[in-house]
């Protein structure tokens, strides 16, 4: 399978902005501007409180709604925490584990990934797994040893079947919110050597299948030539997901 065989996936992150009636006005301005736009799926990745608006002003468009973490038990005593059941049951397709901001903030590991994302799985959600080295991991010429642990332990337990659900986003810590993109060298660099940890852990036929995302200060200007990497499927984008004629300039580039 060649790039053009793959899914293109463009997913925003809205992280915590947007109020929900903030929310159904961007939906509803978006969804003309990118309507039509099917060489790729789009989606949006929203707070918590703001689902139920997004998921109906999505309604009937060509724009999915997913959540920006889950987790991984299935019910019970842990306060501020939401599960894949309570996803799915709001019309979440989508969710997100793994962002570096988890990582950094809320004390997330590459175990707790793990279990995020099998709980995601579990419930019927595709799961944009975020993977990526800081800046002092890139210095010290251990990048690809980071994407490398960060995807197996994330992927352990994860068959061949359901990895069909997971959607990897190639994220430098170094380049999130920051304005520094990756050179889209730098980019296709470490998502073919994902593809390569894909090939290992499951098949080549596994690994050319597999979406992989490049994250990381993607924007209106720098889209097209990042995405027209062989081993780039689309991005995960923060900062110009809140503008509608951005995101929707990096969806025409995904085309
Ligand atoms: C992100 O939040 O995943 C991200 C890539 O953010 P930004 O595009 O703002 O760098």
């Amino acid at each position: 399978m060649n790039k053009a065989k793959r899914n293109v996936v463009i997913a925003g992150n809205w992280k915590m902005n947007m109020t929900p009636a903030q929310t159904t006005e961007f939906i509803t301005a978006l969804a003309p501007m990118v309507a039509g736009m099917d060489g790729c799926k789009i989606v949006l990745c929203v707070p918590y409180v703001d689902i139920a608006a997004a998921v109906a002003a999505a309604n009937g468009t060509n724009i999915e709604i997913g959540a920006e973490n889950v987790h991984m038990e299935a019910k019970g005593a842990y306060t501020g925490e939401i599960s894949g059941e309570m996803l799915a049951s709001c019309g979440v397709k989508y969710v997100i584990v793994g962002h570096s901001e988890r990582r950094q903030y809320f004390g997330e590991t590459d175990v707790t990934v793990n279990g995020r994302l099998k709980a995601g799985l579990a419930n019927g959600l595709k799961v944009i797994l975020c993977v990526g080295e800081t800046l002092t991991e890139r210095e010290q010429g251990i990048t690809f040893e980071t994407v490398s642990k960060q995807t197996k332990i994330a992927l352990s337990g994860v068959s061949a079947e359901e990895l069909a659900n997971v959607i990897i986003a190639y994220e430098p810590v170094w380049a999130i919110g920051t304005g520094k993109t990756a050179t889209s060298a730098q980019a296709e660099e470490v998502c073919k050597a994902i593809r390569g940890v894909i090939a290992e852990l499951y098949s080549a036929e596994a690994a050319e299948g597999v979406t992989i995302q490049y994250g990381g200060s993607m924007n209106a200007g720098n889209a097209a030539e990042l995405l027209s990497m062989e081993n780039i499927d689309g991005g995960l984008i923060g900062g110009a997901s809140l503008k509608t004629a951005d995101f929707t300039t990096i969806v025409k580039a995904a085309q």
